[in-house]
């Protein structure tokens, strides 16, 4: 080593520490580094100095805004925002979508491209790999500096032999695999969990300051899907399934899922299904926003489908909150932001199902991060910047090195 000497190894490793805690919380200013790492502000002011100076790090802004009282305002730091990307990317049912954010957790690009449903993982890649090739290259951002991607699937994950060869559910068996192809190709780490888990994560950390502990996150989407966070955990569970309420029995003997059993919520509550029925009883819509523009002006028939459809969701839900009893459930999904009467049948339904519970009754309310959840969720995840995040990966959500040797491939 070049820096020989206690006095050096001790310096470097202080330097490790301040970069570490920048890298995991985005902005900071010195005294919360130094509360975070546990070093003295002396120490702290002569560290940021020498990062400063070799231009590490940067100063964003001051704390002039949010300060309280009198006295100078601090400085807040961050890493140089070129230095890192880290990249969110959400396969869903018929579309990806994905988001790059800085060193200093800023998004920098968002962007999503479709693809048929279904459609094959090579299929999905390949409008992967066309989109982040639009995003770079036709957006003039560099990936330079690329530190982590973080994917999201549709599903459980990891994948296990209990979902398995099933038509349906046997497309997120086929993501296997899938952290080592974008290892190789971008040379970054990877990490790869199921996608409305990532953007149950999105929520917690968002929802407050503070890291949530006890939220239900459900998605009404193409699918319908949901995360915990339990006691300021998010679960994932034994096989990968926490949170799969999309595929709780709603209707017992009814429409045929996509998993193989009849009658799951997702069968009455997703788009697609809500679409289906209102054009089922003789109403012309075609799209989300056909429906919001039907919402609108109360036409009975979709009044009544969404309200079957929050009955389900309610339900599902309603048995999930008096096992777990969150304090808050956030609906997400764009169908609350055309039709947000679901999320008050969602309520009303949950009102009823814990009435004989009644202090249990949680808040329940709409997502107000609608696009790109998913893909924020896992550069979130990457970051790691949440107590929330503790006891992750812990073993579930595969994380894949690539072979350091490889530094040419890009
Ligand atoms: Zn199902």
């Amino acid at each position: 080593m070049k820096h020989a000497g206690v006095h050096g190894l001790v310096r470097r490793t202080h330097e490790e520490r301040v970069l570490g805690a920048l890298r995991e919380h985005g902005v900071l200013s010195r005294g919360e580094i130094a509360d975070l790492v546990g070093l003295s502000r002396t120490t702290i002011s002569e560290i940021t100095g020498t990062l400063l100076a070799h231009s590490a790090i940067v100063v964003v802004d001051t704390d002039a805004a949010s300060r309280e009282g009198s006295g100078r305002p601090a400085e807040r730091l961050a890493l140089d925002p070129a230095s890192g990307q880290y990249m969110g990317i959400d396969f869903g049912h018929r579309r990806v979508q994905i988001a790059v954010a800085d060193a200093s957790h800023d998004v920098i690009a968002a962007d999503s491209e479709a693809y048929g449903d279904p459609s094959t993982w090579d299929e999905r890649l390949g409008a992967a790999f066309t989109l982040i090739e639009r995003v770079t290259v036709g957006g003039g951002l560099h990936l330079g500096a690329l530190q982590g991607i973080g994917i999201g699937v549709i599903g459980p994950y990891p994948t296990t032999p209990l979902v398995g060869p099933r038509e349906g559910w046997g497309r997120a068996e086929s993501a296997r695999g899938i952290d080592a192809v974008f290892a190789d190709r971008f040379g970054a780490r990877v990490i790869v969990d199921n996608n409305t888990r990532f953007a149950a994560l999105a929520e917690a950390i968002s929802a407050s300051g503070a890291a949530v502990q006890d939220l239900l996150y459900v998605r009404l989407s193409d699918g319908v899907g949901g995360g915990l966070v339990v006691g300021g955990r998010l679960v994932t569970g034994a096989a990968g399934l926490a949170g799969e309420f999309g595929h709780v029995t709603a209707v017992p003997g009814g429409r045929r899922c996509r998993c193989g059993k009849q009658g799951c919520v997702e069968t009455v509550a997703s788009v697609p299904a809500i679409l289906a029925e209102i054009r089922a009883r003789g109403v012309d819509v075609e799209t989300l926003d056909d429906i919001g523009r039907e919402a609108a002006r109360s036409q009975p028939v979709v009044d009544e489908v969404l309200r079957a459809a929050g009955g389900a969701v309610g339900r599902a839900l309603g048995a999930a909150a008096m096992a777990v009893n969150p304090a808050s459930i956030v609906i997400g999904g764009e169908i609350t932001r055309v039709a947000p009467a679901i999320v008050e049948h969602i309520a009303a339904t949950l009102r009823y199902e814990l009435s004989s519970v009644d202090e249990a009754m949680p808040s329940v309310k709409a997502s107000e991060r609608t696009d790109f959840a998913g893909a924020v969720g896992a550069i979130a995840a990457l970051f790691r910047q949440s107590p929330i995040l503790a006891a992750y990966p812990a073993g579930t959500p595969m994380i894949h090195q690539p072979p350091t040797s490889r530094s040419s491939t890009r």
